[in-house]
């Protein structure tokens, strides 16, 4: 996508005088790497899906001194790939694979900068890695909300650039909802000192929304202010059958009725994700003796005592199961029994992975039409691909459903990976036709670049092409990436 790039090394003794050596300057020898090895891992995606090859990875300690290598690149024309902990599923943290970016890791931006508990805020460098936010949070009482697979790895300052969600958007929004102030270097290298810790701010455009979910196209955020919030001290974690994403969304519509806010994760699982967690991860087990077509994972969490928050799990299980919206399930009675029905939900991916060719979505619909979405999803593969096996699991309660199906049994690997363009036009035109979007956590990144147009209006393109140029006019922040055609 966009216009042809130039090798930054076709004149390397230009790159080192021009670039090379000011931003040696700037960081200092710890701050760089130049060797092909050492910056391998840095160039491979965590799927081993993309990979890239760049003549410089820059890893500033500091605002400061990442502004400054800005400055150097917006003067030279070098263009960046921002780089956080790499865990992105789209493609847009790996550079392209020809010499013609550089990357800057936010990997040494590590400090926790403030926490204020009066304000309940906690500031810090776009390098921190969530789970270091959310144990320092933790250790104070208070809840940092934001919690998915990759929080051993990956920073805050990528969560924001993704919108990341996870499992608990439910009841706490994505990381969007979570952010109070920014600070941003700017493609000219200049700072924007955003880090208001304000939760009412009407002073114009809220501008830290741009930055957020840009996949690093406008900006680099080195710095954020985010909100926290009181710690839950109880918590109930169930395991719940029901016939067909039909009577599980009505069940989510009574669940909601009768707890409320408390509500933290809602995940959907079809029989199978359940059957190939099991069969690839021997410490999986199904906890309900009779086999059934869907379940639910479901977590509630609120202050106060533990046994008056399992009462209340137990009598929406109950008045689902009256009402046949559920048919069997358990409650977790301990601390081990729920990460063991956590470990089913996670345990889907990684199975699917070793099942052969599988065509990962990650849609959301409104959630009154997930039922029609995937019942018209599966019926439109299984006629044009016979033998293909559903696979769909996700957060049911953002109408966000990791639609993903496998080849068929047995089938050749390379035929069956060969038909994904066909098999994305095919789910992603039943999305847009339910009103829904055809990445909902993601983001576009290279995977969805060029399948972008064909479901953004005329109008709609051209905003986002017009904000790119107005923060990015020489287009040098991650390019080729989100926004097809930008160069
Ligand atoms: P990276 O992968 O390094 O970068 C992601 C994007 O942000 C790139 O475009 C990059 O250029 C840009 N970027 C990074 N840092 C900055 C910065 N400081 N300023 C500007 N741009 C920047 N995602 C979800 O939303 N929900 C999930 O439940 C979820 N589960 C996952 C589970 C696993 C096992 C894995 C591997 C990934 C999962 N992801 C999930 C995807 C991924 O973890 C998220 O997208 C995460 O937010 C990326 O953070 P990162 O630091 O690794 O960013």
């Amino acid at each position: 996508a966009g216009r042809p790039r130039r090798s930054l090394t076709t004149d390397s003794a230009r790159f080192a005088r021009e670039v090379l050596e000011p931003v040696r300057a700037i960081v200092g020898e710890r701050g760089l790497l130049t060797d092909r090895d050492a910056m391998q891992p840095l160039m491979v995606a965590w799927r081993d899906n993309w990979e890239g090859r760049v003549p410089l990875v820059v890893m500033p300690a500091s605002t400061e001194e990442l502004a400054a290598v800005v400055a150097v690149c917006a003067r030279t024309g070098t263009p960046i790939v921002p780089q956080g902990g790499n865990t992105g599923l789209t493609g847009a943290s790996q550079p392209h694979g020809d010499d013609t970016e550089i990357v800057i890791s936010t990997r040494r931006m590590n400090r926790i900068r403030a926490i204020d508990l009066d304000n309940d805020t906690i500031t810090v460098d776009a390098g921190v890695v969530l789970q270091t936010i959310q144990e320092t949070a933790r250790a104070q009482g208070r809840l940092f909300p934001l919690s998915l697979g990759a929080e051993g790895s990956c920073q805050i300052g990528g969560n924001l650039s993704t919108n990341a969600g996870g499992v608990q958007a439910l009841r706490y929004g994505t990381a969007r909802a979570l952010v109070a102030g920014l600070e941003v270097v700017l493609p000219d290298g200049r700072v924007w000192d955003g880090l208001r810790g304000l939760r009412k701010d009407n002073a114009g455009y809220d501008l830290k929304q741009l930055f957020i979910g840009a996949e690093g196209t406008l900006g680099i955020i080195t710095a954020a202010t985010l909100k926290l919030l009181p710690l839950p001290t109880a918590s109930a974690t169930a395991f719940l059958a029901t016939a067909s994403p039909a009577t599980a969304v009505a069940w989510l519509r009574r669940a909601k009725a009768l707890l409320g806010e408390s509500i933290t994760t809602m995940e959907l699982m079809e029989r199978r994700c359940v059957d190939i967690a099991m069969r690839h991860n021997g410490a999986i087990r199904d906890p309900l003796a009779d086999r059934h077509d869907w379940y639910l994972m479901v977590e509630i969490a609120d202050q106060g005592e533990q046994a008056p928050l399992e009462a209340r799990l137990l009598a929406a299980f109950e008045a689902g199961l009256e009402n046949g919206e559920l048919l069997d399930g358990t409650i977790a009675a301990s601390a081990e029994q729920a990460a063991g029905i956590r470990r089913i939900r996670e345990g889907a991916p990684e199975g699917q992975r070793l099942e052969g060719a599988s065509y990962k979505h990650d849609v959301s619909v409104p959630v009154s039409q997930v039922p029609r979405f995937i019942a018209e999803a599966d019926a439109a593969l299984a006629a044009r691909f016979p033998g293909i096996r559903s696979f769909a699991f996700g957060h049911l309660g953002d109408g966000n459903i990791h639609y993903n199906p496998i080849q068929a049994e047995g089938g050749d690997k390379d035929l069956w990976q060969s038909f994904l363009p066909e098999v994305n036009l095919i789910v992603h035109d039943i999305v847009a036709r339910l009103g829904g979007s055809i990445t909902a956590e993601h983001g576009i990144g290279r995977l969805r670049i060029n399948e972008v147009p064909r479901y953004k209006s005329a109008v709609e393109m051209e905003m986002m092409r017009r904000l790119k140029r107005c923060f990015d006019p020489q287009n040098l922040m991650n390019p080729g990436k989100l926004l097809p055609d930008a160069g």
